[in-house]
C-alpha cells in the first residue's frame, strides 16, 4: 500500500468504524499483530510505519556492528513451525542485515504488505465516544476510524539526541545509531568521536575503531561488558538447533527471560571463592552472552553482595584485558550494580583500548560543554573530529507513545495522563483510554526479556481478547482504575524486590533531563507476567470494563 493513497474523514453520523484495527508500527510487534487480526481473527486491518520498510528496530538501527544480542534461534518468532523450519540462520549473533532481511521474509511470506502503509507517521488518534472507536490521523492527511488502536511503536524507538549546545554549528558530520544512513558511513582517514557506551556504543567502537584514522569514545558511565563469542553457525551446530528445538521451545516457556537457560537456583554466596570465580570463568571463556547473567547465580539481580562478586569478576576481567592500567581504572564500573543498567555484551570491546588509535575520555569527571564548528569541547579539553557518533540510546518505553497526539474519555491526552510517569494496567491498556491497547507498553516484562518471546505474548492476549469482545458481543474494553493502580503498585514491589533501581538507567527514565523517575518495565519475568494475564483473561477480563 502506497502513503498516496489518502484516507479520507468519515461523516459524524457513521457509526461502524472503517476497520477493526489501526496498528502503529511495522517491527516484530506490528507485523505479527496485523497477521494476528487478519489471519487468525480474520479481521481487517492497517498498519501505519513511519518508516520506508517494514522491520522497526532492524530498519533504523544499521550502524558499524550493530547486532541482536539474544542468539538468533530464539531470536525469532515461533509462532509457525513452517516459518521456523525454513528459515536458516548463519550466526549465533547475526548482523543487523540478517535480522532485516528475516523480517521482510515474514512480511513476504504471510502477504503482509498489502496492509502496511509504509513512509507514514501517525500524529493523532482520538477516541470517539459516542461510537466506541478510534479516529486515527497521521502527519500525511490520512483519516481513518477503527475499532481498536494497537500501539506498536517500540519502546527504543525514540531516539535520544542530547540537547548539546553548538551542535547546528558543527562543519563535520553527525549521526544518531538509531536514524543510521541506509548506505553507511565511510570512517577512513577520519577523526570519530563517539558519545555512549551502552550496548550500541559497546557495539560500535570496535568496528569503528578499526575503519576510522581516530576513535575519540566519550564515556559518562563505564559500563559492564560480557564476551558475546560470536562466531558463524557450523553445518553441525545447525543440525543441533534444529534436532533441538522441542527442547528448545520448552525451555523458553520455562524461563524467566525467554530464553533458554536453565533456571538455576544456587546463589552466589553458598559456593566457595574458588568455586564461584570457576563458575564464572566457564561462562566467560565458553558461552558468552546472557548466560553469565541467568545461567550461574540465582540471586545476582536481588543481592548486593551476590552481585558483587559478579561485578568484581568483570572488573578483573577488564584488568586482565585493557593494557594501561589507568584506561582499565576509567573502564570499570563503579557506581551501579551488574545488570542493572540493561547488560551489554561485545565483541573485543576492552580489546579496543589497547589501539593506538582510540582514546578513552571520561565526561563524568571533565563533562562535554558544547559541540563546536570543529569537533567537541569538554571542560578540560577540545577535540577535532570530523564525525560525531551519537550513541546515546532512547527516551524508552513511553518517548514514541508521548510524541502522538492520543485522546481518551472527555479528550484527556495520554502525554498528561503520563506526565508523572506511564500507568498501565498489565502493560496492556491505559484507564481512560478504552479500545487502546499497547504492545510491550510500560509495566510489562518486554524490555527486560527476550522481547520476540514477550511480544508474542502480548499480540497473543490482545488478539484473544478482541476475538472474545467479537465473540460476545463487546464494543468497548477499558482497564479500571483500581486494577490499574494495584498492577503499578505490584510493578513497584517487584521492582524494590530486585537491585534495578540502583542504576540511572533508561529502564527509570534517567538517561532523559526532565522524565519522571518511574521505574516502568515488569521485573517479575514471564513466567509471572503470563500467568497473571492468562488468568485476567480466564477469569472474563478481571479488571476490565466491558460494554457491548
Ligand atoms: P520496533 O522494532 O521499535 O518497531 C516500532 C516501529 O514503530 C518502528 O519502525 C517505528 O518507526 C514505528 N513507529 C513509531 N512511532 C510511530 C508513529 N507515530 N507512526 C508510525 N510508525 C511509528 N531485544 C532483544 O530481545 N534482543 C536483542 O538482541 C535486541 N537487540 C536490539 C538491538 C538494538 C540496536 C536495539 C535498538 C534494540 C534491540 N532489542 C533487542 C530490542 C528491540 O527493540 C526488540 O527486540 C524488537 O525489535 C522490538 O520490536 P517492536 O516491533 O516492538 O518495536
Ligand atoms: P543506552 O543504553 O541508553 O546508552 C546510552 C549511552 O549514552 C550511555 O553510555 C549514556 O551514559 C550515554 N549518554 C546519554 N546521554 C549522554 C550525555 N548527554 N552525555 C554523555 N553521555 C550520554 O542506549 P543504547 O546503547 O542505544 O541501548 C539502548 C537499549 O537498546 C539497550 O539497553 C538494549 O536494550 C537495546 N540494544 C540492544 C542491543 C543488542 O541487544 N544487541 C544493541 C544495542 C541496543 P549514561 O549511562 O551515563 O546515561
Amino acid at each position: 500500500m502506497s502513503s498516496s493513497q489518502k484516507t479520507e474523514a468519515r461523516p459524524e453520523s457513521d457509526s461502524s468504524p472503517e476497520l477493526d484495527a489501526v496498528i502503529i508500527g511495522a517491527g516484530f510487534s506490528g507485523l505479527y499483530m496485523l497477521y494476528q487480526v487478519r489471519e487468525v481473527l480474520g479481521l481487517s486491518a492497517r498498519v501505519f510505519e513511519a518508516g520506508e520498510g517494514v522491520g522497526g528496530t532492524w530498519y533504523w538501527n544499521r550502524y558499524p556492528g550493530a547486532r541482536c544480542d539474544s542468539e538468533s534461534y530464539y531470536y525469532c518468532y515461533s509462532f509457525s513451525e513452517k516459518l521456523t523450519e525454513e528459515w536458516k540462520w548463519t550466526t549465533r549473533y547475526p548482523e543487523q542485515p540478517e535480522i532485516l532481511r528475516y523480517l521482510n521474509h515474514v512480511a513476504d511470506r504471510f502477504e503482509l504488505r498489502r496492509d502496511i502503509q509504509l513512509d507514514t507517521r501517525v500524529s493523532a488518534a482520538t477516541f470517539n465516544e459516542a461510537h466506541n472507536y478510534w479516529e486515527v490521523s497521521t502527519e500525511g492527511g490520512d483519516h481513518v476510524t477503527a475499532r481498536y488502536l494497537i500501539s506498536a511503536v517500540g519502546c527504543l524507538s525514540s531516539a535520544n539526541i542530547p540537547d548539546f549546545k553548538g551542535l547546528e554549528d558543527f562543519k563535520g558530520d553527525w549521526y544518531h545509531t538509531g536514524s543510521w544512513p541506509h548506505d553507511g558511513v565511510d570512517f577512513a582517514g577520519k577523526r570519530v568521536g563517539q558519545i555512549g557506551t551502552g550496548s550500541t556504543g559497546i557495539q560500535a567502537v570496535p568496528v569503528i575503531a578499526a575503519q576510522a584514522e581516530h576513535l575519540t569514545v566519550f564515556q559518562r558511565t563505564a559500563n559492564y561488558s560480557i564476551p558475546a563469542l560470536n562466531a558463524p553457525y557450523s553445518e553441525e551446530d545447525w543440525a543441533e538447533i534444529v534436532e533441538n528445538r522441542a527442547e528448545t521451545r520448552r525451555k523458553v516457556e520455562a524461563s524467566l527471560g525467554g530464553a533458554p537457560f536453565v533456571p538455576i537456583h544456587r546463589s552466589a554466596k553458598d559456593v566457595s571463592e574458588e568455586e564461584r570465580e570457576a563458575i564464572y570463568d566457564d561462562v566467560w571463556t565458553n558461552s558468552g552472552g546472557f548466560k553469565f547473567l541467568w545461567g550461574t547465580f540465582s540471586d545476582i539481580m536481588v543481592d548486593l553482595d551476590a552481585n558483587k562478586t559478579a561485578a568484581d569478576f568483570i572488573r578483573a576481567k577488564i584488568r586482565e584485558t585493557v593494557n594501561d592500567p589507568a584506561v582499565a581504572e576509567m573502564l570499570s564500573p563503579n557506581d551501579h550494580p551488574y545488570g542493572t543498567k540493561r547488560p551489554p555484551i561485545d565483541t573485543n570491546y576492552f580489546e579496543s583500548y589497547n589501539r593506538d588509535n582510540v582514546k578513552l575520555v571520561d565526561v563524568r569527571k571533565s563533562p562535554i560543554v558544547e559541540i563546536t564548528p570543529n569537533g567537541l569541547r569538554t571542560e578540560d579539553d577540545e577535540y577535532e573530529l570530523d564525525i560525531i557518533v551519537f550513541a546515546t540510546g532512547f527516551d524508552a518505553m513511553t518517548g514514541s507513545l508521548r510524541k502522538i497526539d492520543i485522546r481518551g474519555l472527555g479528550g484527556q491526552t495520554l502525554a498528561k495522563k503520563w506526565e508523572a510517569g506511564p500507568r498501565t494496567y498489565l502493560g496492556l491498556q491505559v484507564a481512560g483510554f478504552p479500545n487502546f491497547f499497547t504492545i510491550t507498553g510500560p509495566g510489562s516484562p518486554s524490555v527486560m526479556v527476550n522481547m520476540p518471546v514477550a511480544i508474542e505474548q502480548h499480540v497473543n492476549w490482545i488478539a484473544g481478547c478482541i476475538g472474545h469482545m467479537r465473540d460476545h458481543g463487546h464494543r468497548r474494553i477499558e482497564a479500571k482504575q483500581a486494577a490499574q493502580d494495584e498492577w503499578v503498585d505490584h510493578v513497584n514491589a517487584v521492582a524494590d524486590f530486585t537491585l534495578y533501581k540502583h542504576a540511572n538507567s533508561w529502564y527509570l527514565g534517567a538517561n532523559i533531563p526532565g522524565k519522571p523517575r518511574v521505574f516502568m518495565p515488569y521485573a517479575g519475568g514471564l513466567i509471572e507476567y503470563g500467568k497473571r494475564v492468562d488468568e485476567v483473561a480466564s477469569r472474563g477480563y478481571e479488571g476490565f470494563e466491558l460494554q457491548s
